[in-house]
């Protein structure tokens, strides 16, 4: 027997699939590399990384937690909402996916369009040869910002240009919480809100809970200790699931995120892995 190593699960990763740099098999291969024993694969509205992420964790002995990270509004404020082991046949599910990822390439040619009237000149092409999934995202055109020399880092083109607050930005088509918990545990999957510190949405939870969530994320590496302790605690009052991960989309798309950084032990895989049971249990009763 080895050294134990902690965290034994990140259950919160991005590929190229959607805004991440590793391809999934790249991933799983450095998951294996530093020890973790499980990783969620939770890429932005698309399973498109499953299945390489499986036959890959098969090869490196890394066992795949398949996930989804749907990102929802409530009151204006982002509200992200991560999946797990929704069942990939569900044709209301899928559907919805498409419909989600078609609004990110509307928007994105929006945003392109904003650019363009800033004299910023970014084509459809160069997003596509960034983008290597079916899930476009900001980070991809942040990344064409930086190759133009725009913007010297994802952050500042951010800042400068695409984020929430600046000239190029263009909102994006979201479901309300309710809807995306309800697409996930419609799907037979386990619903959990996704980092809860970076919009302080605690005094929220409760409402969801009443929705059918079902878990939150506690270790997420943009949590402080307090806000982990803050979230472990309304977690135990309502009997959440307690899940964490790193949130990694590759080295430099986010800075000092690492790879199974953040987590939780195994144990955790096995409680989301009971709790599918319950959710396909409401899925063939409704
Ligand atoms: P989108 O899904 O297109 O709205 O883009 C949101 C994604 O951009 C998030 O999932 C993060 O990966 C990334 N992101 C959001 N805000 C920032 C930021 N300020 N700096 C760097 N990356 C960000
Ligand atoms: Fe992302
Ligand atoms: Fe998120
Ligand atoms: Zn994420």
């Amino acid at each position: 027997m080895g050294i134990k190593r902690f965290p034994e699960a990140d259950l919160h990763c991005h590929t190229t699939a959607s805004d991440g740099l590793l391809t999934p098999y790249e991933l799983i291969k450095a998951a294996s590399e530093i020890g973790l024993k499980a990783v969620g694969i939770t890429d932005h509205d698309t399973v498109s990384g499953w299945s390489e992420s499986i036959k890959a964790g098969k090869e490196f002995g890394v066992e795949i937690l398949k996930g989804i990270e749907l990102n929802t509004e409530w009151q204006g404020t982002e509200v992200h909402i991560l999946g797990y082991e929704p069942d990939q046949e569900s044709k209301q599910f899928q559907d919805k996916l498409r419909e989600l990822r078609e609004a990110r390439m509307k928007r994105m040619l929006k945003i392109l369009d904003r650019l363009h009237n800033m004299k910023i000149d970014i084509s459809v092409s160069e997003i596509k040869a960034i983008a290597k999934g079916e899930s476009v995202g900001r980070p991809h055109i942040a990344q064409a910002l930086i190759q133009h020399g725009y913007a010297k880092s994802i952050k500042d083109a951010f800042t400068q240009y695409i984020g929430a607050k600046a000239p190029a930005y263009v909102p994006r088509f979201k479901l309300a919480p309710k809807e995306g918990i309800n697409l996930i545990r419609e799907a037979g999957g386990v619903a959990v809100l996704a980092h809860p510190g970076q919009h302080d949405l605690g005094k929220f939870i409760q409402i969801w809970v009443n929705e059918g969530l079902q878990g939150v994320e506690i270790s997420h590496s943009d949590h402080t200790p307090e806000e982990e302790r803050q979230y472990r605690e309304i977690s135990r009052k309502f009997h959440l699931i307690m899940t964490g991960g790193s949130d990694f989309h590759g080295e430099g798309r986010k800075m000092g995120v690492k790879l199974g950084g953040w987590g939780v032990s195994y144990d955790v895989v096995e409680q989301i892995r009971d709790l599918t049971i319950c959710s396909r249990k409401k899925a063939e009763w409704n």
